[in-house]
């Protein structure tokens, strides 16, 4: 068995650690599950790709690689592309050109005390409100993709990737119902990052108890008081949330700023 160094993290911070192992991890293992993309699905990870190019805010290694994998993806005349050669581009032996993302998984803000509990799923989470936050603290940033002049398309995309590519199929599913329901409300990327937050929020709720749920990070209804204290008020008694705090935290827990490079290589 697998001896695990636990390693020591700040749950107010995010780490590079689990938004790269999570695109690793997405790139070289998820989307191996598909050997060819075309139509719909080739649509999606392409457009995943290039919100992904434009709003990560990663290393310049990391951001040099989707930005190469973008070009490569609109300039290809292919209505078919095999996974292997994504693959081979993904891995692609440019490390002396400072293009590469590590080949491996290593968690941090989102290990679990057993291997089968969070890492991946919690590392998506965080990669897609950092892409939610990213698209509204900048909001030029899609400019001449195709992707820009709508708040709802970062969304959009990414409830697209869940569909297609997300191998948990119920949560796929979930995920849908709940875009189907109430995605075409957004009108601001402002209602953009709430929304995703909101949404967190209700499969937290569905989730607690849950034999998925780690014992050790309990699901919570999310910031809770100690991170974020202004976020929270009680109107006649009852629980009810500063949703303008909310965004304001959300737009600095998810910052470029607030990410660390600690157990990162
Ligand atoms: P996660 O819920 O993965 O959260 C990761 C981190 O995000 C937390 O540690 C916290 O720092 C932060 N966070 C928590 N809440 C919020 C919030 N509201 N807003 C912003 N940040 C927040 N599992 C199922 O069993 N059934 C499902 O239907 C299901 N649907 C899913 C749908 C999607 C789109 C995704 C990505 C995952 C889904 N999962 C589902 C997996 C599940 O939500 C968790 O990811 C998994 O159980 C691991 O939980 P976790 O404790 O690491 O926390």
């Amino acid at each position: 068995t697998e001896t695990k160094v636990w390693r020591e993290f700040d749950k107010s911070r995010l780490y590079m650690a689990d938004l790269e192992s999570g695109l690793h991890f997405l790139l070289r293992v998820e989307l191996a599950t598909h050997k060819t993309l075309e139509g719909a699905e080739l649509k999606t990870f392409k457009d995943f790709v290039t919100i992904s190019a434009k709003l990560f805010p990663g290393r310049q290694s990391v951001v040099k690689l989707l930005e190469t994998l973008q070009e490569w993806l609109v300039s290809l005349p292919l209505d078919k592309i095999p996974y292997d050669a994504i693959l081979d581009l993904v891995n692609n032996k440019m490390r002396i050109s400072g293009i590469f993302l590590p080949k491996k998984v290593q968690w941090v803000g989102c290990q679990g005390s057993r291997a089968e509990l969070r890492g991946y799923s919690c590392s998506l989470w965080k990669l897609f409100h950092t892409l939610t936050v990213q698209a509204a603290l900048r909001p030029k940033a899609l400019i001449n993709t195709g992707l820009e002049d709508n708040p709802q398309m970062v969304l959009q995309v990414l409830r697209r990737y869940i569909q297609h590519f997300f191998g948990c199929r119920a949560c796929a599913q979930h995920f849908e119902e709940m875009a189907r329901e109430s995605l075409d409300s957004v009108k601001t990327s402002d209602q953009a990052v709430l929304w995703l937050w909101e949404k967190h929020n209700v499969v937290n709720n569905r989730l607690a108890g849950d034999l998925t749920e780690d014992p050790k990070f309990p699901k919570v209804q999310w910031p809770t008081p100690d991170i974020c204290p202004a976020c929270h008020e009680e109107i006649k008694g009852l629980h009810s949330w500063n949703e303008e705090q909310v965004l304001q935290f959300l737009k600095s827990h998810y910052n470029s700023d607030n990410i660390l490079l600690t157990y990162s290589e």
